[in-house]
């Protein structure tokens, strides 16, 4: 999938930062996925633990159920950048339209009457996020779940 090896040469974001992982689950297999040396969505769904959703995917995004999914959620999905980059500013204008394309045929497809896009972009020590490789979520709350929080879904974002 990456082909950008100068890219990741001369940054200085790391692949993973296990200090923000929100389980000890999470944080352990960030520390694995460390001693690989290697972008965990630049192998995406090697470790992925939700599903895959070729339907959504394309050429420049692949889109994935989140795991685990924000309780209360009537949709949760991680969208990743199909070449390794780690932030907004290095999307081409492809890569915009194309994520455009893919929220609207996310809305679409789960018929989401509402729903909140969330980036990852650059380090994560600033992000709130695990992974430095450039990457998004669409979130849809759902008030009718029994299990959706009296706080609304509450997620880090630094
Ligand atoms: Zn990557």
């Amino acid at each position: 999938m990456d082909t950008n090896i100068d890219n990741k040469e001369k940054s200085d974001i790391p692949y993973v930062y296990p200090p923000n992982a929100r389980s000890a689950e999470y944080r352990a297999l960030l520390e694995t996925i460390k001693t690989t040396n290697e972008c965990p969505f630049c192998v995406f769904p090697k470790y992925h633990k939700g599903e895959v959703l070729p339907e959504l995917s394309g050429e420049h995004w692949v889109v994935g159920t989140n795991h685990p999914s924000y309780q209360g959620s009537r949709a949760h999905l991680i969208l990743i950048t199909r070449r390794h980059i780690q932030k907004i500013e290095e999307l081409s204008d492809e890569e915009w339209s194309s994520l455009h394309n893919t929220f609207v045929k996310t809305i679409n497809t789960f018929k989401l009457n509402g729903a909140t896009l969330i980036f990852r972009s650059g380090h994560p020590k600033h992000t709130g996020g695990t992974i430095g490789h450039l990457h998004c979520q669409i979130v849809s709350g759902d008030p009718e779940n029994p299990d959706y929080p009296e706080s609304g879904i509450v997620s880090r974002i630094g």
